[in-house]
């Protein structure tokens, strides 16, 4: 048990982190916190030990958690405290953490701010948009991003603007510590009606290209420079491999889908054997766009 007397959240131990992820499978947390507001943040980080391990999940729509779980505390923001979405003057829109990327995009095409419809094809939260540097549909997050906010592993607020985010294709380079808590984007004028049938357009294309549907951590591998992870794993023969109950989506060969009873190490060791394939045929070495955290079992 950790001693928190002044925590306002909600803490719970040995806690199932399955049910906070797409993919559905993953060991416990030794303890969950979902801290208040941003002050209950600062007092979670600043009064947990430092040998005390920190991790942040969002959705979980892009983390796989092994089966042997995650050591220490892991940090959800719950929508209360972090949710909020306002839009401001000059056509910015800011968000909580927590908001989902999809709300951002609602909330700024009904306000008239256009360049932030790209979100609407993003099924995370803010937080991981602003790690991942999420992007679709030609937008990414750097392209819009005034400043992020956040605190650090001793509890103190944290502010990086774009150049400090070090922003690369799906990767901020903001210190690994860091947990964001809000965000302050930058749009541009635009018509109501025409960005909502941007985001109408947005949703349709992949409901017909991407199992959106399943349980899955969307794109696994990043797509290397000048190529296609699909292509290549698809040329590695890979579309519908299995191992375990892990599949390789058959829609779009470069998601991996739990059928249903797929362990992380399944669905690890399916990536690991595209991986293999796609080097032994094409010379590529894909790299894990999904981030895994924890142990494996045993
Ligand atoms: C069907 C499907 C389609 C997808 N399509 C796309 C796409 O088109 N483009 C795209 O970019 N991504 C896509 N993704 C991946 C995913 O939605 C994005 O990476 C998203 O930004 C992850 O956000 P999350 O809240 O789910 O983060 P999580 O998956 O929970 O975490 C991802 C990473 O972000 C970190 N993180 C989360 N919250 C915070 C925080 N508050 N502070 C600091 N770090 C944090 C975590 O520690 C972890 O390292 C798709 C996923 C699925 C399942």
């Amino acid at each position: 048990m950790i001693d928190l007397p002044a925590f306002r959240g909600r803490l719970s131990y040995d806690t199932a982190l399955a049910p906070y992820t797409w993919f559905r499978v993953g060991g416990p947390a030794d303890v969950l916190a979902s801290p208040a507001d941003e002050d209950d943040l600062a007092y979670l980080l600043s009064a947990l030990p430092a040998e005390v391990p920190v991790t942040v999940v969002g959705v979980g729509s892009n983390i796989i958690v092994r089966d042997g779980g995650v050591r220490g505390v892991v940090i959800r923001l719950g929508g209360r405290g972090f949710g909020a979405v306002e839009t401001a003057a000059d056509h910015r829109v800011i968000a909580g953490a927590a908001a989902l990327d999809a709300s951002v995009a609602k909330a700024a095409a009904e306000a008239g701010i256009d360049g932030l419809a790209f979100l609407r094809g993003v099924p995370g939260a803010i937080g991981g948009a602003l790690r991942m540097n999420a992007g679709a549909h030609g937008g990414e997050t750097r392209d819009v991003l005034i400043e992020a906010q956040g605190f650090d592993r001793a509890g103190r607020r944290v502010r990086f603007d774009k150049a400090a985010m070090g922003f690369s294709y799906r990767h901020s380079q903001a210190p690994d510590d860091v947990i964001f808590t809000r965000a302050e984007f930058q749009g541009r004028p635009g018509e109501r009606a025409e960005i909502e049938a941007e985001m109408a357009r947005i949703s349709a294309a992949r409901e017909a290209s991407q199992p959106i549907r399943e349980k899955t951590g969307g794109s696994t591998f990043k797509n290397p420079p000048g190529g296609k992870a699909w292509q290549l794993i698809d040329a590695a023969g890979c579309r519908g491999l299995v191992v375990g109950d892990a599949q390789v989506s058959q829609m779009h060969c470069n998601f991996l889908l739990n059928r249903g009873a797929a362990t992380a190490a399944d669905i690890e060791a399916l990536g690991e054997e595209v991986r293999r394939r796609v080097l032994e045929t094409s010379g590529v070495t894909l790299e894990w766009e999904i981030k895994r955290i924890g142990y494996a079992r045993g």
